[in-house]
């Protein structure tokens, strides 16, 4: 069975709530779509040098730290935007060099590039890295071991839960039969999720991602959403993923500082992923 984790709250709050951004800079229309156009790169340099700024603001006026995960290639890129994140006191976390899917990747390419994006994370002064982020949010059957290796602690890659955080287990598939679970990581998994992030929905690069949806659509998901870890969840996490190229435009931030105030007029806990890695325990442990 699944082996989960609960968080231990502040008193009067009822859920840990990471607002986890990822700082993707032009790595996502090079990694993803192979784009280079300046136009392309124009969309990641907005995110960086426009998006990030706002977001470090809004979170600077509700006091709220959070997780940035940053590809090593935007730290090389980006260095002073990546560096003021560090400076405004938030968690940087590895987020891969490219942004390229590591699925089909052989154990060493891979092991490879995670290595060169902790260089470039150390060059702008972000040691000790304890979290990581693929791109895609996807592995390959060798990511859980490559990362356990280079010192990492937690992920938030996987969605086998949504509410509460778990380790991780790979898996032998089979064609013949059912699938056997094998050894079980001692990565704790922090699940994201596809329903609580925003590029997917309100991005626009035309003939690749193609989906501007209402802005409220967005706000009514991630509350609803919320609403049921608050309510039947206890002790639980809810980590919502925000991209500065998309929620650092003028609308949806505006809309984001409306979700902020509900959360925390909600009972959210607002955390870095460190720290709810070390507020985790086993409910073994009680
Ligand atoms: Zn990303």
């Amino acid at each position: 069975m699944q082996k989960t984790l609960r968080i231990k709250l502040p008193k009067g709050k009822r859920v840990a709530v990471s607002l986890g951004i990822d700082l993707d800079g032009q790595t996502i229309w090079e990694g993803a779509y192979g784009m280079t156009s300046p136009a392309a790169l124009a969309y990641g340099e907005f995110g960086a040098e426009v998006g990030t700024p706002r977001l470090l603001d809004l979170f600077d006026k509700y006091k709220i730290k959070t997780t940035w995960f940053i590809p090593g290639k935007t730290a090389d890129t980006f260095p002073d935007a990546c560096k003021e994140v560090i400076a405004r006191g938030h968690e940087i976390a590895h987020h891969s060099y490219y942004h390229r899917n590591p699925a089909n990747m052989s154990y060493q390419e891979e092991e490879a590039v995670y290595k060169k994006a902790l260089d470039s994370l150390a060059r702008i002064g972000a040691n000790n890295i304890r979290g990581y982020r693929s791109a895609y949010w996807d592995f390959s059957p060798n990511t859980l071991k490559i990362i356990e290796k280079l010192g990492i602690k937690y992920d938030s890659s996987l969605m086998a839960n949504d509410f509460y955080p778990y380790y991780p287990r790979t898996m032998e598939v089979r064609e013949d039969g059912g699938n056997i679970f094998k050894e079980t990581s001692n990565i704790v998994e922090f699940p994201p999720s596809w329903w609580l992030t925003d590029f997917p929905f309100i991005a626009h690069t035309p003939g690749k991602l193609e989906n501007m949806r209402p802005t409220e659509e967005l706000y009514n998901r991630y509350v609803s959403n919320y609403d049921y870890a608050a309510n039947k969840c206890p002790n639980s996490c809810w980590c919502l993923t925000s991209h500065p190229q998309t929620m650092g435009r003028a609308h949806e931030i505006q809309m984001y500082e409306d979700l902020i105030r509900y959360l925390e007029s909600h009972g959210a806990w607002f955390a870095t992923m460190g720290e709810m890695y070390d507020a985790c325990y086993s409910e073994d442990d009680k």
